[in-house]
């Protein structure tokens, strides 16, 4: 599975933003205050949703350098993709479009990209008990992870 595969091979727009859909995110550390970067990229998508896109792709690295800055747990990472295809589809009203979500898997020296199956991890998440997975952990990079 690609992302040709599982955007249909419909013409996708790799649009993204520095942090990618962090910036989407409620109350965002990554948008600055008096900025409206989450606005400007949904803005984006709308005009290239007007212009004939049928497909777009949200890609988060994973590991994040902007999440590790910002503090915000690894799993908000995953899960900023989810919201922000809710956000986009639902909230912003964006239709006609097909939102897939990947992951860029960066595992030493290799580089993947998997796609985040929206209901698989919603479901995975919610097994788990991580339905309320805060925005930042202090110290949780410290802790457990030396990305
Ligand atoms: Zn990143």
């Amino acid at each position: 599975m690609n992302m040709y595969d599982e955007t249909h091979r419909l013409c996708f727009l790799p649009l993204t933003r520095y942090g990618g859909t962090l910036v989407l995110d409620e109350d965002s550390p990554l948008v600055l205050p008096g900025h409206s970067t989450d606005k400007d990229f949904i803005n984006d998508i709308k005009k290239a949703v007007e212009t004939g896109y049928k497909a777009l792709c949200l890609i988060n690295h994973f590991p994040c350098a902007m999440a590790r800055k910002y503090n915000i747990h690894p799993l908000r990472v995953v899960d900023s993709l989810m919201h922000a295809k809710k956000r986009i589809k639902e909230k912003e009203g964006v239709s006609g479009i097909t939102v897939a979500c990947f992951l860029q898997i960066t595992d030493g020296e290799r580089r993947r990209i998997a796609r985040v199956p929206f209901s698989n991890f919603l479901s995975w998440r919610e097994k788990k008990g991580y339905q309320n997975v805060p925005l930042k952990e202090e110290g949780f990079y410290q802790q457990q992870i030396a990305w």
